[in-house]
């Protein structure tokens, strides 16, 4: 992409709503516009880098078994008086009504239409299990909306719903979750801890929180500082065992890590006091198994092996998409700007034209740009006239990882500048080898 004929509308000022830093880079990078309280135009940085995270999630999906699908964000409130949510979900669900009078609502979640889309066209225990998943925009009237698209009224999340016959089953969806999870936000740079969290009502051990540590994080979380030694990295597993999935759940959880609804001090005096660690936590996805819940409220049933009707047995299970965006920024940035992690980068490199119009330098950076496109990496060329410490702020400030510098000077020795973002270091080298070193 070349500067010149994009769209980036990068503000000079720091915006005065925004409190936390990566509200303030979001709006800074021209990445999002407030259209109205906690809800975003995704301008196209924004969008690209969106479209990034979406596909990490679709893939890691995909490798763990799990069906993509598409359902609707508006819904019928008939389905959620089946379930009897319609009255307990409260003010955070947005009521619609339509011309004919009929009572609907823009889905917080989607829990009823599944199990309503299954109990339609499922009815043997043969076709299970089933996982299947959507990434579509949900809708809470949050009370107090903020931090921009961390804490939004309209959010892009990713819900998925396993259908069993056993608990036992469910549980391996369960953990097949947890190990997907792991691997998806490991490829975006990030480190999520699955923390114990609050079953609700329902209750039980079946649920986790994933939270990335960060000052700014809305949850209070205490842990055992082993658990940040842990890594999934680049193990191979199989899904479909029962016992890798299981040991990798046991491996991530046997610390102590609980989020401030399930803190227990009794049995967090028990770590070593050296390892207490008490902090803050961006809440970044949720699994829970949940049992027949809806399957008994909603009659969604199948055939069992004795031909008798079994309520199937579901958990659901969210990844934040857009909140993802904020939580990197906040756990990878400096104070000139955001570093993006390599995996969900919107250009793997961004090229500087010191001296935009000398036909020297020019070409050496459209040689190096189409090096790069050859090499399947897209790059973001400044081909504008604009001074070189404004086009140096630019690109910090959006936080790719590679620059190339290219200028009148370093060209008379055959050479251009590269530096990388995260580390600030610089070198020079010829242009060939600088696009060799980036892929
Ligand atoms: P929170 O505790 O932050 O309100 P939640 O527990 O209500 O989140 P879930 O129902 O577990 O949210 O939804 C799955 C994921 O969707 C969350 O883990 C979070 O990453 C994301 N999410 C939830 N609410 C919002 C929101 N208002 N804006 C952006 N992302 C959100
Ligand atoms: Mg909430
Ligand atoms: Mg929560
Ligand atoms: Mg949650």
């Amino acid at each position: 992409m070349r500067m010149s004929r994009y769209f980036l509308p990068v503000l000079k000022e720091n915006p005065s709503e925004a409190q936390i830093v990566s509200h303030r880079y979001m709006l800074r990078a021209g990445m999002i516009k407030q259209s109205s309280s906690g809800i975003y135009s995704w301008l196209p940085l924004g969008f690209k880098i969106l479209k990034n995270i979406e596909n990490i999630v679709h893939e890691e999906q995909v490798r763990a078994g799990h069906i993509p699908m598409l359902m609707p964000t508006l819904q019928s409130a008939d389905l959620w008086r089946e379930s009897g949510r319609y009255d307990d979900y409260g003010e955070e669900m947005l009521r619609i009504t339509d011309r004919h009078g009929r009572d609907m609502l823009y889905g917080p979640t989607n829990e009823e239409l599944i199990t309503d889309i299954f109990r339609s066209h499922v009815s043997s225990y043969k076709d299970l299990p089933l996982t299947l998943y959507h990434i579509q925009w949900k809708f809470r009237d949050e009370i107090r909306p903020r931090f921009g698209v961390m804490r939004g009224r309209e959010f892009y999340m990713k819900d998925g719903y396993n259908f069993d016959l056993t608990k036992e089953d469910a549980l391996h969806a369960y953990n097949r979750h947890l190990v997907s999870y792991l691997r998806t936000y490991e490829r975006m740079g990030l480190q999520a801890i699955p923390m114990r969290a609050d079953g609700g009502p329902i209750g039980g051990d079946y649920t986790h929180e994933f939270l990335v540590l960060a000052e700014t994080g809305e949850s209070e979380v205490f842990y055992d500082s082993e658990i940040t030694d842990l890594r999934f990295g680049d193990r191979q597993i199989d899904y479909d065992s029962v016992e890798q999935c299981q040991a990798v759940l046991e491996e991530f959880t046997s610390r102590y890590a609980r989020t401030d609804e399930t803190h227990d001090e009794a049995i967090f005096a028990e770590v070593p006091e050296a390892r207490r660690r008490t902090a803050r936590g961006i809440e970044v996805g949720q699994i829970f198994y949940f049992g027949t819940k809806y399957s008994d409220a909603m009659g969604a049933t199948v055939q069992g092996p004795d031909g008798k009707p079994t309520p199937v047995h579901m958990g659901s299970h969210g990844i934040g998409v857009s909140r993802l965006l904020g939580a990197i920024i906040e756990a990878s940035h400096d104070d000139k700007g955001i570093i993006w992690p390599e995996g969900v980068t919107p250009f793997h490199c961004g090229i500087v034209n010191l001296k935009s119009g000398d036909a020297e330098a020019d070409a050496a950076c459209e040689a190096i740009y189409g090096a790069l496109a050859a090499l399947g990496l897209e790059a973001l060329y400044d081909d504008t006239s604009e001074r070189a410490g404004g086009k140096f702020a630019t690109m910090d400030l959006i936080g790719l990882p590679w620059r190339i510098t290219v200028g009148p000077r370093g060209l008379k020795n055959g050479v251009v500048e590269l530096t990388s973002r995260r580390t600030g270091e610089s070198e020079e080298l010829p242009p060939e080898q600088a696009v060799e070193r980036i892929a």
